[in-house]
């Protein structure tokens, strides 16, 4: 804490994996030995510049771009940017340090990276989204390219804006290089299934959780708050499993629909009109929509997936999901869930997927996007799904495996840190002091 001060976000990723990592440390001393932990946490190297741009107005605006090159043991930085005005070096890091993990987790060789900037992307229109992106990646392109560092999207960054980006880029740098961004769109280099590999993947994983349990998601309960890029295909998976999803949120209010969510209304709403989730109700009358999302966790379920930021869950929500017979809750966000609010599902009999192990699947079809791009050719959707579901399974697996040898049989917060963190800090060994 004194070398990062109020990095409240980065101290608390960080205790969430040093606590995982107890009985790693009391079993080996290698990691110890060689400096594992302190060189770890500090990433390899945190870049923050100045990104001008000309509103619609013509007046000059200034916001910061970020981007943290966290871990290149196993591979290329790989993880996303995320435009929203809370990004600060905190946030970046936080992200950046569990895509460490996470992405060891997926079997790829991919490093963990994460960027951004503090730019509102709400209310702006498509010119000064497309001003605004040209200029960040105007600064980024100096830093990123296919076999170094690959960017993809994260909140406010999906296919338009890496579309603008992929556009300067190519300006900037020449050539064509598809394999520097993923999450493209498919008329240029994208791979298909790419758009719902997170939301996918985390009901496959959830699915997996279930069936350790003897469950189905047939007939379950689902809240999901978010109404986004993970959100939208969570919602779509678990239905097509029969599960039936009664809420969604934005950061302005949550809806309920006791009949079940009408995905293609919120499609509608949130991809095509880019308009608020209370009108949802204009649609569906019966529905109800609540001002603030906070409250959604007091909808009873069984399934909880938080999927829209961090910190979503705190204490009290916990406590409120466990009352109302919540039974599951897997993490599509990145860290929704208080480090308190994992305690009440731990003490509760919840079975708790964390996110870098559940959420794993948008990155994991990311490098696969990035195999295509090599190989200069396009996999079919089914082939993709069927790899999205092999590794879901596979880091499933992982996680339990690695819970029970280290003593915390169930335990898949400690199983999916401790497998994430092993492949990568062996290698940093091999590499020697660097
Ligand atoms: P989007 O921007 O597509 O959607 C985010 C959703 O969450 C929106 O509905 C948004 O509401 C809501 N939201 C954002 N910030 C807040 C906030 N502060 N309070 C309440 N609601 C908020 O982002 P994604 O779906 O891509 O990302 C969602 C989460 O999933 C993030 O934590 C991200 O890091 C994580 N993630 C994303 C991956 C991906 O492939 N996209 C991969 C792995 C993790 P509004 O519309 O009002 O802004």
């Amino acid at each position: 804490k004194k070398r990062n001060p109020g990095e409240t976000e980065f101290h608390q990723a960080v205790k969430e994996i040093l606590d995982s990592l107890v009985p790693v440390f009391a079993k080996h001393s290698k990691y110890r030995d060689n400096a594992i932990l302190e060189r770890i946490v500090e990433p390899e190297r945190l870049i923050t510049f100045r990104v001008p741009w000309v509103d619609d107005n013509g007046k000059v605006q200034v916001n910061r771009g970020f981007r943290v090159q966290f871990n290149s043991a196993i591979g290329p930085y790989k993880g996303g940017i995320r435009f929203h005005p809370s990004v600060n070096a905190s946030i970046i890091k936080f992200l950046g340090f569990e895509q460490i993990f996470k992405n060891s987790l997926t079997g790829q060789p991919i490093g963990g990276g994460k960027g951004g900037s503090d730019f509102d992307p709400k209310g702006k229109s498509d010119n000064e989204i497309m001003r605004f992106t040209q200029s960040f990646m105007t600064e980024l392109s100096r830093y990123v390219g296919p076999d170094t560092d690959v960017p993809a999207g994260d909140i406010g960054v999906g296919a338009r804006e890496i579309g603008y980006m992929f556009g300067q880029y190519k300006r900037l740098v020449g050539g064509n290089e598809a394999g520097v961004l993923t999450g493209k769109g498919l008329l240029y280099g994208g791979s298909l299934g790419r758009t719902e590999a997170t939301g996918y993947g985390l009901v496959y994983f959830t699915r997996e959780m279930l069936k350790t349990k003897g469950e189905r998601l047939e007939g379950k309960t689902v809240v999901v708050s978010g109404s986004g890029n993970v959100s939208i295909y969570a919602i779509e998976k678990a239905q097509e499993f029969g599960a039936k999803v009664v809420a969604c949120s934005d950061s302005n209010g949550y809806i309920y629909d006791e009949n079940g969510i009408d995905l293609a209304t919120v499609k509608r709403i949130k991809e095509v009109e880019r308009k608020r989730i209370k009108e949802y109700v204009n649609d569906h009358p019966s529905a109800i929509y609540v001002e603030g999302c906070e409250n959604i966790w007091s909808i009873p379920c069984d399934i909880a997936l938080p999927c829209a930021t961090q910190n979503e869950i705190n204490e009290e929500s916990a406590k409120l999901l466990v009352a109302n017979g919540v039974k599951y809750v897997a993490e599509g966000a990145n860290m929704p869930s208080t480090l308190e609010a994992i305690e009440v599902y731990l003490n509760n009999g919840v079975y708790f997927g964390p996110a870098k192990a559940a959420n794993a699947g948008g990155v994991a079809v990311s490098a696969l996007e990035m195999a295509q791009n090599s190989a200069r050719l396009a996999w079919s959707f089914e082939k993709v799904d069927k790899k999205l579901k092999d590794i879901m399974k596979n880091i499933y697996r992982n996680s339990v495996n690695a819970a029970e040898e280290y003593g915390y049989s169930g335990n898949l917060l400690v199983g999916s840190n401790i497998a994430g963190f092993l492949k990568v800090a062996d290698t940093m060994i091999v590499h020697g002091v660097v």
